[in-house]
């Protein structure tokens, strides 16, 4: 799937509907990246790291980041 544009440095962004983080490196069309970007309900992190994300409490996505443990 295409990385967003505005999101080229960008690799983890959360969803703040669902409190669920995405890997943009390996997201699926599950992800469904597209409709969160419309919704305008997502955000980055600094420093751009899943452990940061989930600092935030995030929940790492099932469909995307591998590494997922909950
Ligand atoms: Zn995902």
């Amino acid at each position: 799937m295409a990385r967003p544009v505005r999101f080229e440095h960008t690799r983890w962004l959360g969803d703040k509907r669902s409190m669920v983080v995405h890997d943009l490196d390996a997201a699926l069309e599950s992800c469904a990246i597209p409709e969160l970007m419309s919704s305008e309900q997502f955000g980055s992190f600094g420093p751009d790291l899943l452990a940061e994300a989930r600092n935030r409490g995030y929940h790492a996505c099932r469909h995307c980041v591998r590494a997922a443990t909950d």
